[in-house]
């Protein structure tokens, strides 16, 4: 398996520290309000590394943290008047809520900024013990120059490091590279800790650099997130802690580029963003979101549009017909080994794909030659050629995830019951609601049939 390391600048053979694990640190998001699909892109290519390396055998242990503090949740708790903690949890529900409904697999832990504020002080002490960190005016900061591999991962020249300037925001472009917060003095409006080295609160790179540590050890495999985090937050992380634990941090960088809109990159500060919930009162189906989001190459730009959510959602049908057709076959007999064997060989050509830095539209180019050679045959398959396709099928659905990984008889339910609602609703001779009812099934593309035994229904 081979991928692009943000911090070699080139593809590289992948190899893990312990044989068979990996651990894998994502950043998570920064609750100040509700994410939006841009986030999102982030996350579902988080995911589908994380589900390809398991496919291909691997333990994957992987860490999401929270930033439930930082300027941007202070903030937006001060504007609203609220505790942080009360406007911080709303974000982190709704969170998990959107993650359960693109169906992210749950990261091992979701540890939060706010809960490990001891560890962050050890670290901070570590630096100012080492001589990598000094006090100024309450705050302590990080010196770059002292460490030498400063500007490393995002490619900075050396000699357009600004020394002896340091900034106070979390946030700051590459052309102000200087040294930057560790530990903020107490202000007046902003929650606080106390601290040795003074009352504050922790900047947000020291936050990821502690919690990291804490759940993966001093040194471990993957670092992911969008390309903004890059810097500075990435090249932060790498100088705190390598500079307080003395040994290399993370072997390989991975990072998505930006979903934009209009060329420019989807964000709260623009205001050009959707939600999930935006997308999913427009009608979308949301595994469409999730394949649109991943079948655009990790590295390149995804463009947000409607039109393109639509023909995501085609293709997605078409492969859910394809099941459905699977499903369907009745008849009796051997199953044909050539089928067998290409399902086989289907299923190596798309790990391959994926192995090859996660190439996806290559492997969801062959699941669709698949789908194209076995659809026509579809009527004289056996119920054990259906089994070997449909096995190929949930395989390949383990790295995707964009078939609802919930049962199908429990899918089936869910629709019976809906027809069973349009009943009454016919008996009630409430008609409008009996239509509303047919239309929304028929979006899913689900037909109703009214025969004289009743009504019956079908995929389209
Ligand atoms: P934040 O909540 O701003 O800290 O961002 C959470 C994650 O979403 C980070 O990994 C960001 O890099 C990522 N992200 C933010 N905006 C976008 C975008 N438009 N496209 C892709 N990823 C994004
Ligand atoms: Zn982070």
């Amino acid at each position: 398996m081979r991928f692009y390391n943000t911090l070699t600048r080139r593809l590289e053979e992948f190899r893990e520290i312990e044989k068979g694990r990996i651990g894998l640190y994502t950043c998570g998001p920064t609750v100040y309000d509700f994410p939006h699909i841009g986030n999102f892109r982030s996350y579902v290519f988080e995911d589908l590394v994380k589900r390809f390396f398991r496919f291909s055998g691997f333990r994957v242990r992987h860490v999401m943290n929270i930033t439930d503090i930082d300027d941007k949740t202070i903030r937006k708790a001060n504007e609203l008047g609220l505790p942080l903690g009360e406007v911080t949890r709303k974000y982190i529900d709704a969170f998990h809520v959107d993650l359960r409904t693109l169906n992210i697999l749950p990261a091992d832990v979701y540890p939060r900024a706010t809960e490990h504020i001891p560890e962050m002080l050890q670290l901070v002490s570590a630096l100012l013990a080492k001589g990598f960190a000094y006090k100024k005016e309450g705050s302590v900061y990080f010196s770059i120059e002292r460490f030498k591999e400063y500007g490393r991962l995002a490619n900075i020249d050396q000699g357009s490091l600004r020394t002896g300037a340091a900034v106070d925001a979390d946030e700051y472009e590459k052309d102000a590279v200087q040294d930057f917060v560790l530990w903020k003095g107490r202000k007046a409006g902003e929650p606080f800790w106390p601290a040795a080295f003074g009352d504050g609160r922790p900047g947000w790179h020291i936050e990821c650099s502690a919690m990291s540590m804490k759940y993966l050890g001093p040194h471990f495999d993957i670092h992911m997130g969008g390309v903004d985090n890059i810097f500075p937050h990435h090249e932060n992380e790498i100088a705190q802690s390598e500079c307080a634990n003395g040994v290399k941090f993370v072997n390989y960088w991975l990072h998505c580029q930006h979903l934009i809109v209009d060329n420019r990159k989807m964000s709260k500060s623009l205001g050009n963003f959707f939600t999930l919930p935006d997308l999913l009162q427009r009608g979308a189906d949301p595994m469409a979101v999730r394949y649109l989001l991943i079948s655009t190459h990790y590295r390149k730009l995804l463009n947000f549009t409607f039109e393109g959510l639509e023909m995501a959602g085609q293709a997605l049908q078409r492969v859910k017909n394809f099941a459905f057709s699977l499903k369907n076959v009745e008849a009796e007999g051997e199953a044909d080994p050539e089928l067998a064997a290409a399902a086989a060989s289907s299923l190596e050509a798309f790990a391959a794909s994926m192995a090859d830095d996660f190439n996806v539209s290559g492997a969801l180019g062959v699941m669709f030659d698949l789908i194209a050679a076995v659809n026509p045959r579809m009527n004289a398959l056996t119920r054990k050629d259906a089994a070997v396709v449909r096995e190929y099928l949930e395989r390949v659905n383990s790295v995707l995830g964009v078939l609802e990984e919930k049962g199908e008889a429990a899918l089936d339910a869910e629709i019976e019951e809906r027809i069973r609602l349009r009943e009454n609703a016919r008996r009630e001779k409430d008609f409008a609601r009996a239509d509303e009812i047919r239309a929304e099934l028929k979006k899913q593309g689900i037909v109703l049939l009214d025969t004289p035994a009743g009504v019956k229904w079908k995929r389209e």
